[in-house]
């Protein structure tokens, strides 16, 4: 059995095994004919529940072989160009090959002596985001697993800085198009059930400022805390990015703290023509940063910072075994005395290979030709007597429904826009999400992919008319 552990003397079993795992997967990239073959969880789940775990195969072939049969034929492949559903993104070759790499040396960033150079290279890379938010040199920041995670250290920090004896009193403000995490964090962080005060966006799905305002003026008066203020550049439904400007304004009115989740839009740091559309990011106390979306990072590539580094001591606890006290005095970087997690993987190593070899440009070029893209879906859908459309894309997402000339009654076309989403899923030619504007199903086009073309919308937009057209046209018959 020791011949599998990775060693001096197993160099040449992990550069074939590894290297057989990769042709798998280099041979279903180029054979994916569609984004999913369509099998259901009754199909599947019977191929793995069959399996003996306890009767291993010794091979990696033949467990390659097995794995074809329970996930690699059937998973969703994200790089597909129809694959439109998630903010899941294609990923890029670099951020691939460090992943193959921090997983293989295994280093865990929480302490200098589990890491050495990847410390150093996580801390380079949070310097560098923090440089393109436009914060000062007091701010810092650590990686996370992901934006939710983000949100809930962010606001934690938060809560700590609110000083305030009784968590109940505590509110924090966000839009109705805002991100679940944060009520999850509210909740976390034991705060009061209706701590999370939902501030209604307009027709632009943007945060409402002048109800902001109502809502911060509301809470003084009632001897509420304003905690945090969450303003989202780029909503997970629609790409819409809040009023930043404006509402750092208010917070510093109303002394909130300003968090800003940009788990989406947080390719802009790296565009070349939109960098504008966060303007006034570089006020926040706090911010979110989803890398695995929109900079094309494998997952989990995330982070959470922050203006000022001192705030960071909310998660600070020492152990004497990992990260005593007397290691700050020794200025020995200990990354867990930022963090949420102890063990963490070397996530960083991925953007780092990114940015070497491709550069911040080249990110920021791909995500500004999905923008562009989503741009020319809106021509098209807004053209499209067939749909309706929600509204026009700040960052790369469109929100639709198809509208049949001939029926009136919403409940009917709601059910057919929910068909048409399923089966289509079920065909696998292409996969789309769906989501609720005001009590009505829509479907969505997350477009993070920049092989898409404007051909790939058009005939998607096709396929859902036509399994639409198809669901009414039953629905008819079975009325008859
Ligand atoms: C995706 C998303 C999150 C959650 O991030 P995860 O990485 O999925 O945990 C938070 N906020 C927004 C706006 C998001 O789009």
């Amino acid at each position: 059995m020791r011949s599998h552990l990775l060693n001096d003397t197993t160099a040449d079993r992990y550069r074939r095994s590894v290297t057989e795992g990769i042709e798998r997967v280099a041979a279903k990239l180029a054979t994916t004919e569609r984004p999913f073959t369509g099998v259901t969880v009754d199909a599947l789940a019977p191929r793995i529940d069959r399996i003996d775990l306890d009767k291993p195969l010794h091979d990696t072939t033949a467990v390659l072989d097995e794995l074809e049969d329970v996930y690699l034929r059937d998973a969703i492949y994200f790089h597909h160009p129809r694959y439109l559903a998630h903010l899941n993104c294609p990923v890029v070759i670099p951020a691939v090959v460090g992943e193959a790499v921090l997983s293989a040396v295994n280093s865990s960033l929480d302490t200098w002596d589990q890491s050495a150079g990847g410390t150093l290279i996580e801390r380079r890379l949070i310097d560098w985001t923090n440089e393109r938010i436009g914060f000062g040199r007091s701010a810092d920041g650590v990686f996370t697993s992901g934006g939710s995670q983000s949100n809930l250290q962010a606001l934690l920090l938060a809560r700590e800085e609110a000083k305030s004896d009784s968590y109940a009193k505590l509110r924090i403000f966000a839009s109705e198009a805002s991100h679940f995490s944060v009520k999850k964090s509210a909740k976390l962080l034991g705060l009061s059930q209706d701590a999370v005060v939902t501030v209604p966006t307009g027709n632009d799905k943007r945060m409402q400022t002048v109800a902001l305002a109502h809502e911060l003026e509301r809470c003084r008066r009632d001897g509420l805390i304003p905690m945090a203020v969450v303003a989202t550049a780029g909503t997970t439904d629609f790409g819409s990015i809040d009023p930043l400007p404006e509402i750092a304004e208010l917070c510093e009115q109303f002394g909130a703290w300003l968090h800003v989740d940009a788990a989406y839009g947080c390719g802009l740091l790296a565009s070349l023509k939109n960098r504008h559309r966060i303007d006034g990011i570089e006020r926040a106390d706090s911010v979110t940063v989803d890398y695995h979306k929109s900079f094309f990072q494998p997952v989990s590539s995330s982070a959470v910072l922050v203006r000022d580094a001192t705030t960071l001591r909310h998660a600070t606890y020492h152990a004497e075994y990992l990260n005593p006290r007397r290691m700050v005095q020794e200025r020995i970087p200990n990354q867990v005395d930022k963090s949420l997690q102890t063990t963490r993987r070397f996530d960083a190593l991925k953007l780092w290979m990114t940015l070497r070899t491709m550069g911040a440009d080249g990110i920021g070029r791909l995500f500004d030709e999905v923008c562009d893209l989503a741009e020319q879906g809106w021509k098209l859908l807004a053209a499209d007597p067939r749909y309706d459309v929600v509204v026009a894309p700040s960052l790369s997402t469109l929100v639709f429904r198809y509208i049949p000339a001939a029926v009136t009654d919403p409940a009917e076309i709601d059910r057919a826009n929910l068909y048409a989403r399923k089966a289509l899923f079920a065909s696998g030619d292409a996969v789309v999400a769906g989501t609720k504007v005001g009590g009505r199903h829509f479907l969505k086009f997350t477009l993070l992919n920049p092989e898409t073309t404007t051909d790939d919308i058009s005939a998607v937009l096709d396929l859902i008319a036509g399994h639409a057209e198809q669901y009414l046209g039953e629905s008819l018959d079975r009325a008859s």
